[in-house]
């Protein structure tokens, strides 16, 4: 098992920051050369480190184009992938249904194939919710159902549709952050071209299960860098207020602190096998186990701080940054499979318990 990074993992490490140094006073993007998994881990680390601001494009680089790249065809590859590393075009997911999300096989937005005078087209119907940036968004990965008289997995298509078009509404929904991140969007006789389907109609659900894998797995590897700043302003505020001395928020920093180092140990494990082309039960924990590890970090944030973080600190409903790393961590447990659905995978996939009861098997 490798648990460290090799010394020329390490110099790309050093390069990076490097870089990164050199740039944040402007704008920049990145990609364009063929990165092994752990560089992408280090620059993504480095990135955090710097305390670079958050992308709007990392459903496009985490979600969207490995999954082109892995199931989709060369002319979608050709297509997609480039504007998608320089930062040109920006993706948000089309998944959740208000009557679909843990269970998401139940979707219900409806896709068939039209030829008319622009060629085959794909036309869409229905609704999507908490579709997180779609108001930025030029393109969705739209999960619906293709195939009449199907339900479950079968029958679902995974189609990659611009979101800058007549058919397409964007309402966004505003958070308990104050926020209005994610939004409903509406397919009222949206189109896209027949030949953005990645895979093969009605075999959607095994790309769109790929997705999730990658939203689960590798593509979190590098969050513990940005846990690891949040940590260290919460230990910041209980020093500079005095909450340091209280022997209870003390045992939950130490906590919080040997929670992080094994997400570290755990994310440079699955690297490790990653890298050798297989995936461990561990990339089946660590979802949990991050996810978990954040929303109580946000509960110990607001104890440290103390009453004062139930104020705004403005009318505007303006938060400071640990009230508002409590309120988003709530988040984490649910967005990507929720704590109790991982629980579910890891009984069956890691423990090999029987499959949970379901109406449709
Ligand atoms: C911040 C945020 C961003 C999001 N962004 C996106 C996005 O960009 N695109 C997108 O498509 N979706 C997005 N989502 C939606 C997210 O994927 C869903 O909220 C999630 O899949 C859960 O679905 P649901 O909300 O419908 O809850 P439900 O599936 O209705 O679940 C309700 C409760 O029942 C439990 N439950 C359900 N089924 C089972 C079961 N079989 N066994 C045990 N317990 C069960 C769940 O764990 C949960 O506690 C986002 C959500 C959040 C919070």
């Amino acid at each position: 098992m490798k648990i460290r990074f090799t010394p020329a993992e390490e110099a790309f490490r050093a390069e990076c920051a490097a870089w990164l140094q050199e740039r944040l006073d402007g704008p920049f993007s990145y990609g364009g050369r063929d990165a092994t998994l752990a560089e992408q881990v280090i620059f993504a680390e480095e990135y955090a480190r710097s305390g670079a601001p958050g992308r709007v494009g990392h459903l496009g680089t985490e979600l969207a184009g490995p999954t082109i790249l892995h199931f989709g065809d060369d002319l979608q590859r050709e297509r997609f992938l480039l504007p998608i590393a320089k930062g040109e075009e920006f993706w948000c997911q089309g998944y959740s249904e208000p009557n679909a999300g843990s269970d998401l096989s139940n979707v219900r937005t409806r896709a068939r194939l039209e030829h008319g005078p622009q060629g085959a087209e794909w036309v869409i119907e229905g609704q999507k919710i908490w579709t997180s940036l779609a108001q930025f968004a030029d393109w969705s990965f739209v999960v619906c159902r293709t195939e009449e008289g199907t339900s479950g997995p079968a029958g679902i298509s995974y189609l990659l549709v611009p979101m800058r078009q007549k058919g397409v509404t964007v309402k966004p929904i505003r958070q308990m952050t104050g926020d209005a991140e994610f939004n409903e969007v509406f397919f009222d006789g949206a189109r896209t071209k027949a030949e953005h389907c990645v895979g093969k109609p009605g075999e959607g659900w095994k790309v769109a299960m790929g997705t999730l894998a990658f939203e689960r797995g590798v593509s979190t590897l590098a969050q513990q860098m940005t846990f690891r700043n949040e940590l260290e302003r919460v230990v910041a505020e209980a020093r500079r207020n005095g909450a340091a001395r209280d022997p209870l928020i003390r045992q939950r920093l130490a906590e919080a602190y040997t929670g992080l180092r094994i997400m570290r140990y755990s994310a440079l494990r699955m690297l490790s096998r990653a890298t050798t082309g297989s995936l461990g039960p561990e990339a089946l924990t660590y979802k949990l186990h991050w996810a978990t590890w954040r929303k109580k970090l946000g509960e110990l944030a607001m104890d440290v701080v103390g009453a004062p973080g139930e104020l705004c600190r403005d009318a505007g409903y303006g938060l400071d940054d640990l009230p508002y790393l409590y309120l988003m961590s709530r988040s984490d447990t649910i967005y990507g499979g929720t704590n109790q659905i991982q629980r579910n995978i890891i009984a069956e996939r890691a423990l090999g318990l029987p499959k949970e009861a379901r109406g449709d098997r």
